[in-house]
């Protein structure tokens, strides 16, 4: 079983940019078309994973707005506010929340190109007092218009890709894999790879095999319970 080396390239590229230290938080948006448009700016931006926090189940599934993009962002769903802001907090990310309220700073006097976290709200209300009270600093994209406020996706496309601009001045985006740990990148090169096998692997409680340099898969998989 081989992947077509084309495709491996391409996986490669796209896996060799993936940033760990650029994420969103997105709290109770539930619009099926605004998660899959978030993500899909995740996946473009290069960000490898966002999480979202949703009580009760699962995020809502992704609609072709999202186009695919649901495949190659890693989702971390968290039950609570609390064990999210914690969880991100003890990674070591610093969370920008994007509020309206007049105590928000303008976003571009601040800095993106070290841990960062932006936390988006819901469509109607935005952010929850609570989770406001709990990040870093509060920012806000200034507009002029009627309208009081942007698309919850839009705003997460400027404030991404502005961590972008400010990371590519610094020469600070990865280019080769660095935006990850060893261990993630061949896990995921795997998984992105062989997405059915990975599966059948983990449910067997199995280790990945290794790859070679042109995705193939070295090894004899033996006893493998399809
Ligand atoms: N009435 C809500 C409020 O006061 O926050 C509007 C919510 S807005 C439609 C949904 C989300 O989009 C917000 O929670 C925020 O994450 C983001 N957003 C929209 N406009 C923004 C802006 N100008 N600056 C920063 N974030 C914005």
């Amino acid at each position: 079983m081989s992947i077509l080396p084309r495709r491996f390239d391409r996986i490669k590229n796209v896996l060799n940019c993936r940033m760990k230290n650029l994420t969103v938080l997105v709290e109770a948006v539930n619009k099926p078309h605004n998660l899959s448009a978030i993500l899909r700016t995740c996946d473009a931006a290069g960000v490898f994973e966002a999480n979202f926090i949703c009580e009760k189940d699962k995020v809502k599934t992704f609609n072709s707005t999202a186009q695919g993009s649901q495949k190659w962002v890693k989702i971390n769903n968290y039950d609570t506010l609390i064990t999210a802001v914690s969880g991100l907090k003890k990674k070591g990310y610093k969370l920008f929340g994007t509020s309206l309220n007049a105590s928000s700073i303008d976003y571009r006097n601040f800095d993106y190109s070290e841990n960062t976290c932006f936390v988006l709200g819901a469509e109607k209300w935005g952010l929850s007092e609570e989770l406001i009270s709990k990040v870093d600093e509060s920012i806000f994209i200034p507009m002029t218009g009627m309208v009081q406020s942007l698309n919850v996706s839009v705003a997460a496309s400027i404030l991404l890709f502005e961590a972008i601009r400010q990371r590519q001045n610094k020469n600070l985006l990865p280019l080769n894999g660095e935006g990850l740990s060893a261990k993630e990148y061949q896990k995921t090169l795997f998984e992105w790879s062989y997405p059915e096998l990975a599966s059948i692997f983990r449910k067997s409680g199995r280790k990945y095999p290794n790859l070679n340099e042109y995705g193939e898969i070295n090894e004899v998989i033996k006893n493998l319970k399809i």
